[in-house]
């Protein structure tokens, strides 16, 4: 599959948000700060309370897109996704080659971080299939994830997931 790179990568970011644990209202800053590569420098990743909860609500968003069993479905969720966001497409060479950014580089921490992620999956759910996004079938998983295998034939969030299922099945063909 071939995906612009920044959109790709901008995509593998939504589900990386779509996917933390939000259980410690700590995990927006923690995610804000794990990911600080994705912020042009000089962008101050304070966020306020009121800013972490709309990141919190974007990363629920994201996952209700994957979660979505018709299109129509995936198109209310991706509209109120995008809702959140304000795009405010920039290009730029800062890596050598000239590509398009979501937001100006001079957008604050949480328009930067909703406009890519906001963008990034409703390209590839356009352009690819809201079929490409699914649920990790590991029990226990609950991971959503962007298929780009060729053949649409991904099945787990993960190689873990992959390798630990694999090994399950294995062991259950061994017991029958
Ligand atoms: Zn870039
Ligand atoms: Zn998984």
């Amino acid at each position: 599959m071939d995906y612009d790179t920044y959109g790709s990568n901008a995509v593998e970011l939504a589900i990386d948000l779509a996917n933390c644990d939000r259980g410690d209202p700590a995990w927006v800053r923690a995610f804000v700060a794990s990911h600080d590569d994705w912020f042009t420098d000089g962008t101050a990743l304070r966020l306020t309370d009121a800013e972490a909860a709309r990141v919190d609500e974007t990363s629920e968003l994201i996952r209700a897109v994957a979660l979505a069993d018709s299109e129509a479905a995936v198109k209310d969720r991706l509209n109120a996704l995008l809702a959140l966001a304000s795009p405010r497409p920039y290009a730029t060479d800062h890596d050598g080659e000239l590509h398009l950014h979501y937001a100006r580089p001079d957008a604050g921490a949480l328009e930067q971080l909703t406009t890519t992620v906001a963008m990034g999956l409703s390209q590839v759910v356009v352009q690819h299939g809201w079929q490409r996004l699914g649920v990790c079938s590991a029990e226990g998983c609950g991971n959503v994830y962007v298929d780009t295998s060729r053949n649409a034939s991904r099945r787990y969030c993960s190689n873990t997931c992959a390798s630990r299922s694999t090994v399950a099945a294995y062991r259950a063909r061994q017991r029958a």
